[in-house]
């Protein structure tokens, strides 16, 4: 399914996810990564689902749900998708649109000019220096640090929406003293509305630990000082999970993108009137698996 939830997000209240891109075709393949390492590491902007397939799945969802934005997350990165302006177009007519992109083709002036089109954007920025980036995101090969911040830097000067970071700090990988210096001095230079800092709340594609309070509160300060309006986002997302009419379809739409807690899958079934055996039989048949993290079970499509 292209179109799922609404999703409660953290960010932007309820959002209607749109899945643009197939399963884990992405620019990065980011240790912290909550859907599982890159399949397929690409540059490539291509058509990947047919325009009109990605409209009508959309619309038809968000003719009946309740939504604040219509939200391109997928489990990849959205702007490797050649067509991404054509449907942030068409999607207009019906609510406001969000992009969550790893930033990595803002150089490429097409991208930018389909970026434009959105309400709202959010840009990742998880290192100040080439080394860091190439440990954390794992870039592809053919991309360089410096016009990807040249990107994000272009992108912020012309975009008239809100254009938003989010920094995933990592245990020992961006979370130092002076890693955090340079990161804040970044965010400082490219003038983006809002700082969003984050660290790995759901199990991640490689062995990595989440950055210690300590660590997210110093990035607060230092971050802060600079006089940037910044929100630390270490807590999960509260809200409610809509599975839609179809639950397996439901719960494989959004856990392709979006792992989710026994807690809240037990809550989403309760709500359309199912119970936990659709978990199970997922299970059975080997389209859903078990994660443990932090002590927590989380749901993921296989
Ligand atoms: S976190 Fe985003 S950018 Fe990084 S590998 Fe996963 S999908 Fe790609």
């Amino acid at each position: 399914m292209i179109a799922f939830g609404p999703v409660p997000s953290r960010r932007l209240g309820k959002s209607l996810g749109v899945n643009n891109i197939p399963r884990k075709v992405c620019t990065y393949d980011c240790v912290y990564c909550q859907i599982g390492k890159t399949e397929l590491l690409s540059v490539d902007r291509r058509n990947f689902f047919k325009v009109d397939r990605i409209i009508k799945e959309v619309s038809k969802r968000a003719k009946s749900s309740k939504f604040d934005y219509i939200t391109f997350v997928p489990d990849g990165e959205p702007t490797l998708d050649i067509n991404l302006e054509e449907e942030i177009k068409a999607l207009k007519d019906l609510g406001k649109i969000a992009v969550i992109t790893n930033a990595s083709l803002l150089w490429i002036e097409e991208v930018r000019e389909a970026l434009y089109q959105a309400d709202w954007v959010s840009v990742k920025i998880d290192a100040a220096t080439k080394e860091t980036w190439k440990k954390i995101d794992r870039p592809h090969p053919s991309l360089s640090f410096d016009r990807v911040i040249e990107g994000i830097r272009k992108f912020s000067e012309g975009f008239n929406g809100i254009s938003v970071s989010e920094t995933m700090l990592v245990s020992n990988y961006n979370d130092s003293e002076d890693e955090l210096e340079e990161i804040a001095s970044l965010l400082k230079d490219l003038n983006l509305s809002k700082a969003y800092i984050s660290t790995p709340t759901r199990p991640p594609a490689y062995d990595v630990k989440p950055a210690s309070d300590d660590a997210l509160d110093r990035a607060y300060m230092l971050i802060s000082s600079r006089g940037i309006d910044v929100e630390i986002l270490s807590r999960p997302e509260v809200g409610f999970f809509d599975i839609g009419d179809d639950p397996k379809k439901g719960i494989l739409s959004i856990t392709a993108v979006h792992p989710m807690r026994e807690t809240d899958l037990v809550r989403a079934l309760k709500e359309k009137g199912y119970d936990f055996s659709v978990v199970e039989k997922l299970l059975s048949e080997k389209r859903l698996e078990v994660l443990e993290y932090g002590g927590v079970k989380f749901y993921r499509k296989r």
